[in-house]
Formats: C-alpha cells, structure tokens, sequence
C-alpha cells in the first residue's frame, strides 16, 4: 500500500508496523526523537500496523505537546510498575499525564514517605535501564477481568464495569499490565528525563466517601536540560508565591478565624490595588465606559429572573432580610440590567457599556481556595456591553483592543482560547450558533490565532478566554469575554430601532483583568514582588547617614512628594548599609542617600532597584527621573495616563 510521510509517498507492505513505514522516510537522527504517529488526528502506536484506510502519517517527536504528553503517561506506567515491585500489595487506580507531568493514584495500606519516593525513583530509573517494550492487547472484557481479578486489582475491575464497550485494551511492560486505551512510547528506554515530585492524598473518583488514596506526582521531559529548566522554574516558583511575597512586603493576609477565601488588604497592597483601579476608572472612561455602581445583595426572584438561582444556586451566598430572601450577588450582571432597562433606549443609544469594580462573593470548595488567586470575595473589572446585533463584532474587537494594550503595559504575552457550549446550559441551539459565530469573526477577521475549547462555555453564552504568560512561562486566566443572548431576553431588554421597531439587544459580559485579587497574586509573582515604577507603594525612600541629615532629608521628601512621588525617608539611628539592605529587602525602586556632601549640594545618591548607582543628582533631575519611568510603559503600549493622579498625594 502507498503511504505519505512528511510529504514523501513510499509503499509498504500491508499489515506493516507505523514504524516500518517512518524508517521509510524519515532519518535515523528523526527518527529517534519520534515516540509515536498520527494518521488524520488519531495518535498511534509505533507497533501498530497502518491502518487500512491511512493514506499519511505525520511523526510525533518526543518535544511536541503530544510527544511530552505520551512520555508523561508512560511514566505514569513505569511508576506504578516501579510501586507494585516494591509494594506488592498496593492496588492501582488511574495515572494519567497532566501539564508539565503525571501522576498516578495508589491504594496503599501506609502513605509513602519520602524514602519510600526515593527508592520508587531508583526503580524507575531500573526499569528505564531495562528499556521494557509496551505492548498493546485488544481483548474481550471478560478475559480483561479475569485478568484483573487474578491480581486483586478492584479498582480496575470497577473502571471496566462503566465502560460499555465489549473490548478492551490491555498495556504491558515488564510485568505490569494496565487497562489503557493507550497510545504509548514504543519503550521506557524513550523516557530521559523522569523526576518524581510529591505525594498527596486524593479520593478514589474525587468522592470524600470514597477510600483515600496516595497520589505521586512526577515530572517527564524529552531531555534533562529540559527536565532541569522546569525544576528551576519550580523552584523559582517557590520564591516567588505571592503568599510569601504578601507577608514579607506587608501586602495583604488571610485569617482563618475572618474566614477562609477572604483577603485583608494592609496598607501596601491596598494602594497598590488602589493605583491600578484608579488606572482601569479612567481607561474605561476614556474608551466610552459609563461607571456604574450596585448593591451587593439582590432579592432572590431577580435571581430567579436571570437564571442564576436555578443554574448557580450552589456557588451563592443567601440572607434574609425582613422575611424576604436575598442573594450575595455572585456577579454583577444584574444590576446593569436594570440600568439599561431604566428608560427606553433608541438603537442611536447603543452600544451602552456600564463598568463596576464589583465585589462578588462565590462559593468555593475550601479545598481550591488558594491565597489571593482563588477566593471567596474578590472585585472584578467588570463591564457589560449593550448593542444591536450589528455591533457586535465590533464590540468585541474593541474589548480585545483593550486587553492587547492592558497586557502590553505589564508586559504580558497573551493567548485566546474560545469556549463552546457546555453541557448545562440555557438558551436556543440557534442562539448559541450566533454568538459563537460572532467571537469567531471577530478574531478571525483581524487574524487573531485561537484554540477552541469545547464545551467549557457559560451557562448562558460562548466565551473568549484570554490567558496571559508571566515570567515563568505559566499561563494564567484574567480577561474573558462572553457572549449572551438570554439575559437581555430574560430581562425584556429592548430598544426603538430606526424602523420604529422594539428590538433585543446584544449584550457582553467582559473582564480586563478579572478578579482583581487574582491578577494581584500574577503581578506579584511575575515581578516577584518588585513592582513597575507606577505600581510600586514606595517608589522612593531617602536615607540618611547620621543625625546630621534629617532636615535635609525631609525636606528632599517634601518636595518629591510635591512632585507627586510615593516616597518615605528613613532616619533611623542605624547604620546606612542596614538601612539600605532593608530598602532593598523591600524592593523600593530608587535608594536615595543623603550624606554631608548631598546636603551641602542640595542633592541626593541615586542607587535603582538591581543596585545600579547614578551617584548624585538634583531632587529636580531625581524627580524627572522617576516620573520618566513611569510614563514609560504606557508609551510603549499605546496608552496615556497621568501619573499626578496616581499618585498616593492625590488620592
Ligand atoms: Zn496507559
Ligand atoms: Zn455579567
């Protein structure tokens, strides 16, 4: 049969291995670095035989997201099998690949320890060694049982038990045997770079009534540079978590006697929060936001009205009131609903875009919650926008112009994903085509890459996702942007169209930075606590060497601050070299020193965050300096802004 690979057409014989038909075309170099192949989207065994009606197959490489994903899931294999020599009586469950590695849930009469983790790793490292092949079996289920039932593997035998086909497949290596739909690499002598992480507890199916299981995480990498690159990031992860940073820089903390979820702003982190809502106030305005503002606690029927109660019930907060019953608002939709129902609109109105940095409370599992980037109260930048349908895509380009200069101004690269129906949902077939349609457009009309993901939409409306890329590469959630058709129907929302017609508005539900809470959390760990400029609390702190240089140092203070400048001084009695320390400690982006000789010359020893030393410059110069470096990334992005009003003095 006639096969293209890579562009090549050669002829094997049927019933040929994948892999025969690759040795055909590829390089003997190429052809190490393939762990498996995919013939039109569906990946492959390298054992398998060409499927009949396969007309090319395309290599995966052992660095492609399929190819790393491949290896993870085959170490998840390698471990259980490592587990089950040393602790034979261990039952397996499931062990699948994750992002950036696997893991592999355990029955285990005791939890492992970290000697056990270790003596886990050399055995995995053996079986490595021992370059076992994976081999595929297709079988009836009921061979796949007796299987098994003969090792005492119940929890295999209960996964098979919902499985309603009548084969299945079987993976074995050495003497492990998993029930897997596979594909796997060809041998665990492919795998190069397997580290073994932590261990943690996890029900069996997520279900707390369920026994408790040992879940080991480890990571896989095509190679140990690469395996070595992601530990360094773990590592710096570490430093980095913004729940360390808050306390150390005095931003913010969470009590569990307050309540866990909710985040206590100390004076620090309040400013900074304060700065960058006073910046998203005024870009809203200047791109023709109306500010609008609602209460936090709505009767339960406009719940009811708006879908919530029946489809959202179970994240909110409700309280009672005079007999009545009040939802915690869990968003804040319904407020500008009201807003726009407040007067008849004529379609010259539209589009109408109401912002609230709004304050929402959600019911989250406990076991999520996690420092400033899941919570339970948070405040988004929330804005909707009402407009007629032949608005909308320009509504939504709008929206993602607005995110580009957003991300572009904290240095944030960015990536769009589109979200389709889910499963629970409201609304027409018909209406859900249109809005999907009208977010694709608009992306695909101005070339805007995206990745779909299906299924993962609101429960009333297709959406954008917008994830941002920190420092370290990780991805995080912040903009979105949704489409809905059934609250402006639910709400009755209409407008005088030029015909003299009523007709129903489009609406969009969006966020720029999301939760302000969470994207606090990104910032501080993508900066690693060290703020742009514009954000920091304390832009500038003057210290001085002895006693001899407080007047002066207060009055270098005066006149920055007069300039608009967050800065303190420090005339504490200690050595300047401890003081500075402390500075930096604190990452304050500018160190300024007075000693006798800038108090004879009026001036001040400029040393910037990184420990760069201007020496010394007038308070003028000094001040210029640093609002310079302010303005500096909104020039870049696009934007303007001004920085007098950012400013703690003009708050
Ligand atoms: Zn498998
Ligand atoms: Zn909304």
């Amino acid at each position: 049969m006639q096969i293209a690979v890579e562009g090549k057409t050669t002829d094997i014989p049927e019933g040929a291995s994948c892999l025969d038909a690759l040795k055909e075309s590829l390089s003997g170099k190429k052809l190490r670095k393939v762990v498996a192949c995919k013939c039109g989207g569906r990946v492959l065994d390298l054992s398998a035989p060409v499927p009949e009606s396969c007309q090319g197959l395309e290599p995966v490489e052992e660095d492609s997201p399929e190819g790393l994903d491949l290896l993870r899931h085959s170490a998840a294999h390698v471990m259980a099998a490592a587990v089950k020599r040393l602790f034979p009586d261990v039952k397996v469950t499931i062990g699948p690949a994750i992002e950036n590695g696997f893991y592999y849930d355990f029955d285990a009469p005791k939890p492992f320890t970290p000697e056990d983790l270790e003596a886990i790793e050399a055995e995995i490292q053996k079986i490595i060694a021992e370059n076992q092949e994976f081999t595929c079996t297709v079988m009836p289920k009921a061979e796949a049982r007796e299987i098994f039932e003969k090792m005492g593997e119940t929890y295999k035998l209960e996964i098979m038990d919902d499985l309603e086909q009548d084969t299945v497949s079987i993976y074995r290596n050495g003497d492990f045997v998993d029930l897997c739909r596979g594909p796997h690499i060809a041998s665990s002598g492919a795998l190069k770079a397997v580290k073994l992480t932590h261990v943690s507890g996890a029900y069996w199916r997520g279900d707390e009534n369920r026994p408790t299981l040992q879940r080991i995480y480890g990571t896989a990498w095509s190679d140990p540079k690469a395996l070595k690159k992601y530990l360094n990031q773990v590592e710096e992860a570490k430093k980095r978590d913004h729940r360390k940073l808050g306390r150390e820089l005095d931003l913010f903390s969470i009590h569990e006697d307050v309540g866990p979820g909710m985040v206590i702003w100390h004076p620090k982190g309040a400013l900074v929060r304060t700065i960058l809502e006073d910046f998203e106030r005024k870009e809203h305005l200047k791109r023709g936001y109306d500010i609008v503002v609602g209460p936090t606690i709505l009767k339960k029927d406009m719940w009811e009205i708006s879908g919530h109660y029946d489809h959202y019930r179970e994240n909110m907060y409700f309280t009672e009131i005079d007999e009545q019953i009040y939802g915690i608002k869990p968003m804040n939709c319904l407020s500008h609903m009201l807003v726009y129902k407040s007067r008849i609109r004529s379609y010259r109105d539209l589009p109408l875009r109401l912002f609230e940095l709004g304050t929402v409370h959600r019911h989250e599992r406990a076991g999520v919650l996690h420092g400033l980037l899941r919570v339970r109260q948070f405040t988004q930048d929330d804005a909707h926008i009402l407009c007629r349908p032949d608005q909308l895509e320009e509504e939504i380009m709008g929206v993602i112009r607005f995110v580009h200069d957003v991300m572009g101004l904290f240095g944030f690269e960015y990536e769009m994903e589109l979200s389709t129906r889910p499963e629970k949902s409201i609304g027409s077939d018909e209406d859900w085509e249109r809005a999907t349609n009208a977010l694709k457009s608009a992306m695909e009309s101005h070339d805007l890459p995206y990745d779909i993901n299906e299924g993962d939409g609101a429960f009333y409306g297709p959406k954008i996702d917008i994830k941002l890329k920190d420092a370290l590469e990780r991805r995080w959630q912040c903009a979105t942007i949704q489409c809905d058709f059934t609250l402006p129907e639910r709400f009755d929302l209409s407008y005088v169209d030029q015909d003299g017609e009523r007709k129903r508005p489009v609406m969009l539900h969006r966020v720029v930075l999301g939760a302000i809470e969470r994207f606090m959390g990104v910032l501080i760990e993508h900066f690693a606590g060290a703020f742009p400029v514009w954000l920091a609390p304390v832009q500038a702190r003057v210290l001085t060497v002895t006693d001899a240089q407080n007047e002066f140092a207060e009055e270098a203070v005066a006149v920055l601050k007069a300039r608009g400048i967050r800065v303190e001084a420090d005339l504490r009695n200690e050595k300047l070299g401890y003081k500075v320390r402390e500075a930096q400690l604190e990452k304050i982006p500018y160190i300024l020193v007075v000693g006798d000789k800038e108090v004879e010359e009026r001036g001040v020893n400029v040393r910037i965050r990184g420990n760069k030393n201007l020496g010394m410059q007038s308070l003028d110069d000094t001040a210029a300096m640093i609002l310079e470096e302010c303005q500096k990334p909104f020039a870049q992005g696009g934007m303007s802004y001004s920085f007098a009003h950012a400013n703690a003095s003009s708050l």
